[in-house]
């Protein structure tokens, strides 16, 4: 080998080793980013298409993920994360479970043991207390902590804005309660009953010392990401858990709406974005659709003028596959 051929071929694995080290320096910024939590409700469950799994999609959806790299952790691993401002992997998935029914323990559970994949079930504590047929007893619930966290899901499983501060307190008080009784821990996380809430249930649940609260928006999870206002995507009968996970989170201030108007109409929309979002965005409103908007000094601010439905209305900001979405719900009991 010439002197000369040996330094171009020094050069060139100089210049490709740079490269990979210019590689790694970024690496941060696109491969360490958004994290996935998601939500099944019933497994296997015939009588109910709507929010039950079927077991073969249930393993379909594990073996995609095992296939493409994913690494599902636990609830606890990524709130961690996030408390201590670490990486947060693009390929971390958490699997969560409300309502603790019994079609978990009898169907869903074994798959998620073959897999060992860890997942949090959130326990609606009325239902164990009580002993309803369809729920898992305190019992199961031992055995399920074998495999996966136990957490919070309200008491009595209401309608969370339509019920008083006084309501809320006692449920919380008496369902945490019940559940340190009977589990002999205290939950760390909560999940909203239906996914609904706003800011003054947000206040209240948090008054109750949860390390993490999640919804039920579609979006990721990134650093700056709310640890008491986690997304979460439900997974049900026809999820598609590809496009699920392409979601990435945009970093959006909701400046208005705040909360669900006193009217019932919402005049407006304006959320202040990063800075590095420049262009282009789409918004979209329940029952009005998805439209598009320009993003000026890095705010977004559009003119609506529509009535609300009386139940959960989403706003939804994205920028390609980066979304955010905000829940608008009436609150009977929102000091005005
Ligand atoms: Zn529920």
């Amino acid at each position: 080998m010439t002197h000369q051929k040996h330094r171009q071929q020094n050069n060139a694995y100089f210049h490709k080793k740079s490269g990979v080290l210019f590689a790694l320096f970024f690496l941060p910024l696109f491969l360490f980013a958004d994290a996935h939590i998601f939500v099944y409700h019933r497994f296997g469950d015939k009588r109910y298409t709507s929010t039950s799994t079927p077991i073969s999609q249930l393993k379909n959806e594990f073996e995609y993920l095992k296939k493409n790299g994913y690494k599902v952790v636990k609830l606890s691993t990524l709130v961690q994360a996030l408390k201590n401002k670490e990486k947060i992997s693009d390929k971390w998935v958490v699997l969560t479970i409300d309502d603790s029914y019994r079609s978990f323990y009898e169907n869903g559970l074994e798959v998620f043991k073959k897999y060992g994949y860890p997942f949090t079930i959130f326990v609606y504590v009325k239902s164990v207390e009580n002993k309803y047929p369809d729920y898992t007893s305190w019992k199961e619930l031992k055995t399920i902590s074998k495999y996966g966290e136990i957490a919070y899901h309200s008491y009595s499983h209401p309608h969370m804005t339509y019920k008083s501060d006084d309501f809320l307190k006692k449920d919380f008080a008496k369902g945490l309660r019940i559940f340190e009784k009977r589990m002999g821990f205290k939950p760390k996380y909560f999940a909203y009953p239906y996914g609904e809430f706003d800011n003054r249930v947000k206040n209240i649940a948090k008054s109750f010392g949860f390390q993490a609260i999640l919804n039920q928006n579609i979006g990721a999870i990134d650093k700056n990401s709310d640890l008491f206002d986690l997304d979460r995507i439900a997974l049900t009968g026809n999820a598609n858990l590809k496009v699920d996970l392409a979601y990435k989170h945009l970093n959006a201030v909701w400046i208005k709406p705040k909360n669900y108007p006193t009217n019932g109409i919402l005049k407006q929309i304006v959320a202040k974005l990063d800075s590095n979002d420049t262009k282009d965005i789409d918004y979209y409103l329940s029952n009005y659709g998805w439209h598009k908007a320009k993003i000026k000094n890095g705010y977004v601010s559009v003119d609506i003028d529509k009535k609300l439905s009386k139940g959960r209305n989403r706003i939804a900001l994205k920028i390609k596959n980066k979304i955010a979405i905000k829940l608008l719900i009436k609150d009977k009991y929102e000091r005005k």
